[in-house]
């Protein structure tokens, strides 16, 4: 009976660390990486078939294929050569699962470049790089809001800033070439950023009879204004729309109340400066909730036709310290 053996060499659970630590500056080891090899690399086993039996490999060969190893997994490598601080080479759980191994007859070259051949598709071997890596990052400007008393309310002046950089020195951990994290270890700003400044316009606007509004829907007809109707007094304007129209915050503000009411309907009411105060009336939904802060031209709810109201149509309020004006003296056209 003639039974073909074919001898095979079995990288047992091998574990080399090819670490060196970096004696401080920014300076890459990379020279330095494959001279050191720390603990006992083990390529210590054989496998004939299914059975594992010692191998006569020596320590020294042994550390000749894992370096080899590191050496090829750098040359093929797409990180910077010249940034690798450390690389730690190990075999994972799949390893020992693997079962084309690799054969003795094979010159110490030929088994690093099986090893690492394979690995590309079986990743058997994990291959966990350090790198010490220097890159420029934008600092975005930062904004500041800077209240003009002789500005009116509404009122805005942008004067735009400018981006600046920083050089960041991070470490960057790669397994088998792909980044799993980072810390940052330096960062020098290169130039400044300049903030951005929005010049906001505090001054009352209703007694200089300032339009400071924005129309607060979209196109519709007024069909009824501000003042005494049939007997009695109409607070706001009325604008008749379609059900389902966008409603706007007509200047920056914090929503106050969001409910409905009997008469009102489905209403919103919003605090400004100054004591002002918007009311947006008959909703048909709701597109903002109590205590959210508003820019002018937000979107806070639809056109509907709740509460005392005949057909679908936003009743718009202005109110200074509670007393209903006349909005149209004050609104944007
Ligand atoms: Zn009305």
């Amino acid at each position: 009976m003639n039974i073909s053996i074919k001898k095979t060499l079995m990288v047992s659970a091998f574990s080399i660390c090819l670490t060196t630590i970096l004696g401080g500056g920014l300076e890459s080891s990379y020279g330095n990486i494959l001279l050191t090899i720390e603990g006992e690399p083990t390529v210590s086993a054989m496998k004939v078939e299914d059975k594992t039996y010692k191998t006569d490999v020596d320590i020294d060969a042994s550390k000749e294929i894992l370096r080899k190893v590191g050496e090829l997994y750098i040359e093929d490598s797409v990180v910077n050569k010249d940034t690798i601080l450390s690389i730690d080479i190990k075999a994972n759980d799949k390893y020992e699962e693997y079962k084309n191994v690799i054969s003795t007859s094979d010159s110490i070259e030929e088994i690093a470049e099986k090893i690492v051949d394979e690995n590309n598709d079986e990743k058997y071997i994990d291959v966990n790089m350090k790198c010490k890596e220097t890159r420029q990052e934008t600092i975005e400007p930062s904004i500041k809001t800077v209240q003009k008393e002789d500005m009116y309310m509404g009122e805005i002046l942008k004067e735009e800033g400018m981006s600046g950089y920083k050089e960041v020195v991070a470490n960057v951990n790669y397994t088998n070439g792909i980044k799993t994290g980072e810390e940052i270890v330096q960062e020098k700003t290169i130039v400044n950023s300049k903030d951005t400044v929005v010049y906001k316009g505090v001054k009352d606007p209703i007694e200089d009879k300032v339009a400071f509004l924005e129309y607060p829907t979209e196109g519709g007809t007024i069909t009824s204004l501000f003042g005494k109707r049939w007997g009695r007094m109409h607070n706001g304007m009325d604008i008749g729309n379609d059900t389902g129209d966008p409603v706007y915050s007509a200047i920056d503000g914090v929503v106050k109340e969001c409910y409905y009411e009997n008469g009102y309907g489905n209403k919103i009411v919003i605090e400004h400066d100054n004591n002002i105060m918007t009311v947006y009336a008959h909703l048909n939904e709701f597109k903002t909730t109590v205590g959210a802060e508003v820019k002018k031209g937000d979107l806070i709810g639809n056109v509907g036709n709740t509460g005392n109201s005949t057909g679908p149509h936003l009743h718009f309020e202005v109110r200074v310290n509670g007393v209903p004006i006349n909005p149209q003296e004050y609104i944007q056209v």
